[in-house]
């Protein structure tokens, strides 16, 4: 086992999950591709692994995201996307033409970056902004029309 590998694996067992390839390979996959959907990391996974079956990597998703591994964003007419940078309170710039998505630190101060007018007697622990625009890609393509 690598030190990479052994890395994701103290991360399972930092949140009592057991360690097995599948839940391994999902962690790998979204360390390497952050905010891809549910299809790209079925892909990803089997690509190195291909007797992972389609439903062993929507339940290690799930599972990963219920134990705080793993943060599920969807943009609004987006389909859900995952990621392993969590508990960070990081938000995303995503880009209206092409869906491109990238993260943006915690926008000023100590997150959650945004105090609440008035919190209603919660407590916030995370504060979600989607920035919407174009991206280099996209911008460029259209001044070249
Ligand atoms: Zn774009
Ligand atoms: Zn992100």
């Amino acid at each position: 086992m690598g030190r990479m590998t052994s890395d994701l694996a103290a991360q399972l067992r930092g949140v009592s999950l057991r360690v097995t390839r599948p839940r391994l390979a999902v962690l790998a996959a979204l360390r390497d591709h952050p905010h891809v959907d549910t299809d790209t990391v079925i892909a990803l996974v089997r690509a190195d692994h291909p007797r992972v079956s389609h439903q062993a990597v929507y339940d290690v998703l799930r599972a990963l995201t219920a134990a705080g591994l793993v943060r599920r964003i969807q943009p609004a007419g987006a389909t859900a996307r995952y990621e392993s940078r969590v508990g960070d309170n990081h938000h995303h710039v995503v880009c209206r033409s092409c869906g491109a998505i990238a993260d943006v630190d915690c926008a000023v101060g100590h997150a959650p970056c945004l105090t609440a007018a008035d919190d209603h007697d919660f407590v916030i622990d995370e504060a979600e902004v989607v920035y919407w625009g174009t991206c280099p890609d996209c911008a460029t393509a259209r001044t070249a029309q």
